[in-house]
């Protein structure tokens, strides 16, 4: 569906006003269209476009990970709270770790001015509610890189990476998704990250980059491993429905259908978990070329 827009989205330039201040954690580093492969300048380099293990997304105490969610508004009860956990992440992480800003977050089925308005009253990283709320500060924020959600109409405030907001809902409505992303691409300065969570698959990576995302996540990928749902990068199947395993992945390699069939679901899941992982992988190492070749479009 999205493919639809692809070409028609190629012709329109993009106002790029550098009115703001660009980004000193993201470079972009090669263009193709409105694809690019940049890095993400953290303690570990990233290189984009780059997929989001969500699971690990939270995960700010242990392990390496270099992009974390601070979560949402709702769970921290007040400002207060919600700067106190972000201020205790950042003293763990440092600054060269993403954080993704206390974000008060909407489905786009909202209506679009109550969202806004409501949106305006306790987003943390929108400067609006200075009016409706002159005694309260309304910026919660952080040293180091960080990141903030972006909602079409509101105000853009300086960050490392955009996250699309409510992009997963925005799957089957092409032209809704289109719209939001055209909107965001002319609000945000250029040279920033822009993630749409909750949407890749290995059969419509390509598509997204070549629209201009630069990071998405592997929520999908992983809900179809419980599905019983083995991914390629030409389409999806039932496990069940296939004759062979088409893909000789680590995990592919050793295995056939029946084996996979006759595993308890947990044991199967967690094996089509790796596959479809590893495809969706391979698949944006595959689009990473493509843009260092120019050849994304054909
Ligand atoms: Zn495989």
């Amino acid at each position: 569906m999205l493919k639809v827009f692809g070409d028609f989205y190629q012709t329109f330039t993009f106002t790029y006003e550098y009115l703001h201040p660009m980004t000193d954690y993201f470079e972009v580093q090669h263009r193709d269209g409105a694809a690019r492969v940049g890095k993400l300048l953290l303690n570990t380099p990233i290189r984009t476009p780059h997929i989001i293990e969500t699971g690990k997304l939270r995960k700010w105490n242990e392990g390496n990970n270099l992009i974390l969610d601070a979560g949402s508004l709702w769970e921290y009860g007040s400002k207060e709270n919600a700067k106190e956990h972000l201020d205790e992440m950042r003293a763990v992480v440092g600054d060269d770790t993403l954080i993704i800003l206390p974000h008060q977050s909407f489905p786009p089925a909202a209506p679009g001015d109550v969202a806004i308005k409501a949106a305006d009253a306790l987003d943390p990283n929108l400067n609006l509610n200075l009016n409706l709320n002159p005694g309260i500060d309304p910026i919660i924020t952080t040293s180091g890189a960080i990141g903030t959600t972006f909602r079409a109409g509101q105000k853009v405030r300086k960050s490392d990476l955009y996250v699309m907001e409510g992009a997963g809902s925005l799957e089957n409505n092409s032209r809704r998704f289109f719209n939001t992303l055209l909107e965001l691409k002319n609000s945000v300065p250029a040279d920033t990250a822009v993630y749409a969570p909750n949407l890749c698959l290995p059969e419509n990576a390509a598509i997204l980059v070549y629209l201009g995302i630069d990071i998405v996540d592997d929520t999908r990928v992983v809900i179809a491993a419980y599905n019983d749902i083995y991914l390629t990068s030409s389409g999806r199947f039932y496990l069940d429905a296939l004759a062979e395993l088409p893909c000789k992945c680590e995990t592919c390699a050793h295995l056939d259908v029946k084996d996979l069939m006759a595993m308890d679901k947990k044991e199967r899941a967690q094996r089509l978990e790796k596959h479809n992982k590893n495809v969706l992988r391979t698949e944006l190492a595959l689009v990473r070329e493509r843009i260092w070749a120019g050849t994304l479009r054909e």
